[in-house]
């Protein structure tokens, strides 16, 4: 069987994704399942691809948002084609804020914030922070339902949003309280809580505290960082029935997807070095393409993820700037693929398929055609336009847009439009 935890990502902060890539590795590491990785939004693999990394007959997808809404009601079913099922079993766990740990986690900051800071009880508000998206009214629900919570407890709290109303800054018209307790209401310690939410709220960036118009505000951590989130996705990952391995402690480069693994591992006996993107795969190890003097030895998943994502941060895990000095000695052939999978998340499929003939390319009009949000506008987008963006993004890129020109090179496949490309077409188009 296989597990997927489903996050946001972003272009921005390591951390967003970094978040969910730790709780794959210890999932891993514990033999959770046959097949265990993470799929995003915003980065590599993406939800719309990672379905096709996997061969597990039975999937299990657990979205690690605190909210019912944009993402987990219509993006991600949306991208990963729910309803056509392949003859697979699908589920699709309960999303994170049904299970009571984000409650407890909430209580928990505000207790610790008025400890810590020894702010009286009656002499201090608490704002909720959420997302939200004018796009999805279910979206504002799970944070309005913490601020109910702990008023029903006798906290004076207010819900506030980054992205809807009442907005952050609003807070400080909404209490008179002359201290306040801001809680994220985020998953990660991502852009949004370490710049964009700090910055409506009027404290410097990275700080714990600060003082705005008279008040006391003190900033707590967002409720996902803590060790035994864990527990939570293997609960939620039962309760969608998923039938999960009994633990067991192993080897920290197993449990990979397995989608095109005996086609790359054939490919590297056959060529004895074979070229991967920006990579020199051998029986022997694995570094950069022409880093022959690459002396630092990698030998955990973790430590090669943050040796290549995370300084500085490269959100297109393909992008050909992969940084060089670092080397993995191969011990069995299944760790080829394993850090093939680890520096470019979910390219082997799309490799193998194409190197069988079966990789299914689609162009931008079906990719904007499937989306539920703003991307949906690049449906109309001319080829002219399309060349200009290919030509400023896919340039720095080790994979090939076959969606946009179907020539054969020595770069990696590249079936359909990425969120950056997306992205940048959208920028250039409004
Ligand atoms: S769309 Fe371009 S930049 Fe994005 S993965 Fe494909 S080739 Fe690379």
């Amino acid at each position: 069987m296989a597990l997927i935890l489903a996050g946001h990502g972003s272009h921005i902060s390591p951390e967003t994704a970094g978040l969910v890539w730790r709780h794959v590795d210890r999932l891993r590491a514990l033999g959770a399942a046959d097949e265990i990785t993470a799929a995003f939004w915003k980065e590599m693999p993406a939800f719309a691809a990672v379905l096709t990394t996997l061969t597990s007959p039975d999937v299990t997808i657990i979205p690690l948002f605190t909210a019912r809404g944009f993402f987990t009601q219509s993006v991600i079913p949306a991208e990963m084609r729910l309803t056509e099922r392949d003859g697979r079993v699908i589920r699709y766990a309960p999303p994170l804020h049904e299970h009571p740990y984000l409650a407890t986690v909430v209580r928990a900051r505000v207790e610790s914030a008025l400890r810590d800071f020894a702010l009286p009880t009656d002499q201090t508000a608490v704002a909720i922070i959420g997302h939200s998206t004018r796009r999805n009214p279910d979206s504002r629900k799970a944070t309005e339902a913490q601020a109910a919570r702990l008023r029903a407890e006798g906290f004076a709290a207010h819900a506030v949003y980054l992205d809807d109303t009442p907005e952050i800054a609003e807070i400080y018209a909404l209490t008179e309280a002359p201290n306040l307790i801001a809680v994220p209401y985020f998953l990660a310690a991502g852009s949004h809580t370490t710049i964009d939410v700090p910055r409506a709220l009027g404290i410097e960036a990275g700080a714990d505290h600060g003082s705005v118009q008279g008040r006391r505000v003190v900033y707590t951590a967002p409720v996902g960082v803590d060790d035994d989130l864990l527990d939570v996705i293997l609960a939620l990952a039962h309760e969608a029935g998923a039938p999960l391995n009994p633990p067991a402690s192993g080897d920290a480069w197993r449990g990979f997807p397995t989608a095109g693994r005996s086609t790359l591992i054939a490919g590297v006996e056959s060529a004895g070095v074979l070229r991967f993107g920006g990579l020199h795969l051998s029986r022997d190890e694995v570094r950069a393409w022409g880093d022959d003097d690459a002396r630092e030895g990698i030998d955990h998943p973790s430590a090669l993820r943050r040796r290549v994502r995370e300084n500085p941060f490269r959100s297109l895990a393909t992008s050909d700037d992969l940084p060089r000095g670092w080397r993995v000695d191969i011990k069995t052939p299944e760790q080829i693929h394993a850090v093939v999978e680890t520096v470019y998340p979910g390219a082997v499929a799309a490799w193998a398929a194409a190197q069988t003939g079966t990789l299914h390319v689609q162009a931008l009009r079906a990719t904007a055609r499937r989306q539920v949000g703003m991307y949906r506008a690049l449906e109309t987008m001319n080829a002219e336009d399309q060349a200009r963006i290919v030509g400023r993004v896919c340039a720095g890129c080790v994979r090939q847009p076959l969606w946009f020109e179907p020539s054969q090179t020595d770069k990696l496949p590249c079936p359909e439009p990425c969120n950056h490309w997306l992205s940048a077409a959208l920028e250039a188009k409004t």
